[in-house]
């Protein structure tokens, strides 16, 4: 008997971080922003009267607002739903050859199953015992590469420099910049679009920006990478922004001085927390990002996760090979870390 179960489409999908419904929850699992959007994002939804008629499809006002904040042409910006789409349609677009992409084997959890999805060869190469991206492991021939910058879930920065070593090994093929967390502390390479015809950088909202609930992310690169990307999107579907999210969206961009505000109280709650972490037993590569990757001296990482949840504290653990004995803690307020601080020392009796 034949059955439309012999043709189905079979995915493992991603699994994204818990959302819990209960009241008084620390969440450190997502790398949400601890703080609220910019006053701004309130005010502009008032402006929200279009409902009616269906958004701009080419979402010209955010695309300009970031093309004047990144001192580029809209031309070079394209606009997602979230970075997450904004990938996906980067993989359906460029990762078409039988050569397969390459991208670390501790990264971002969507990459391979985007990969599987769209049937696209992909290998993984290993970051070093330091939870280091290698720049000669992507020199050899590939159907394209990526790789987030800073790196999740280790936190750890590439240099503009490495990245850099990265592109001149790989002219002929896609180079995707995933800077989810570039925001907080690195440096972006934004400034190499116009060096590097084949170099797409990918940020988002959802961190930095306190507007993970909205779903803009957006690409930056040569015209003909952006006018490809926007040829495979209208042919999937067109009105993917909607009013709200362009409107806010829009708004939250010009808020400069919230944004720097936010983000530098983040480095700091970082830098103090991660010293804490020290001297509580734990290591980790240093963290330019909103979350520390920390491995402790004596205690299971799964322990950890399971009695800090028991407190109502949750963080991010991952049961697979190389980091199953490390938690991913995002960065909350001081409030939020100090209580994390006095969970780990009530179960390490210090
Ligand atoms: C959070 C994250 C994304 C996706 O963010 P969106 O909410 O879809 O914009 C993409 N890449 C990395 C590495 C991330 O951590």
């Amino acid at each position: 008997m034949k059955s439309w179960r012999d043709s189905v489409r079979n995915v493992v999908p991603y699994t994204p971080g818990e959302q819990p419904k209960e009241d008084g929850v620390i969440k450190l699992n997502t790398n949400e922003n601890p703080y609220p959007p910019s006053p701004k994002v309130l005010e502009a939804m008032k402006e929200i009267t279009n409902l009616r008629k269906y958004p701009d499809p080419a979402v010209s006002d955010l695309t300009e607002a970031l093309s004047s904040y990144y001192r580029i042409d809209s031309s070079e910006v394209f606009v997602g739903v979230g970075s997450d789409d904004v990938l996906a349609i980067a993989f359906l677009t460029f990762f078409n050859s039988d050569v397969p992409v390459f991208f670390p084997d501790i990264t971002y959890s969507f990459y391979d199953v985007w990969a599987d999805l769209f049937q696209i060869p992909f290998e993984r190469k290993p970051l070093n015992e330091k939870f280091e991206i290698c720049a000669q492991d992507y020199y050899g021939e590939n159907g394209g590469v990526i790789f987030p910058n800073p790196n999740a879930p280790t936190g750890a920065l590439l240099e503009l420099e490495t990245v850099r070593d990265i592109l001149d090994h790989n002219r002929e093929v896609l180079v995707i910049v995933d800077e989810a967390y570039i925001d907080f502390g690195g440096e972006s390479a934004l400034s190499l679009i116009h060096d590097y015809d084949n170099l797409l950088v990918v940020q988002t909202y959802s961190k930095s920006r306190s507007l993970a609930g909205l779903r803009i992310g957006y690409a930056m690169g040569n015209r003909e990478l952006i006018k490809a990307m926007s040829d495979v999107k209208y042919s999937f579907n067109s009105y993917t922004m909607n009013e709200p999210s362009i409107v806010m969206g829009t708004a939250a961009i010009k808020d400069e001085e919230y944004f720097q505000d936010t983000r530098n109280k983040i480095i700091k709650t970082r830098e103090w927390f991660q010293e804490e972490l020290r001297e509580l037993g734990f290591s980790f590569a240093d963290s330019k990002a909103n979350f520390v990757f920390a491995a402790h001296e004596s205690i299971p990482a799964r322990e950890l996760f399971e009695a800090a949840k028991k407190e109502k504290i949750y963080v991010r653990y991952f049961d697979k090979p190389r980091i199953n004995n490390y938690l991913r803690i995002s960065i909350g307020t001081d409030e939020e870390m100090q209580a994390l601080v006095r969970f780990f020392k009530s179960m390490m009796n210090k």
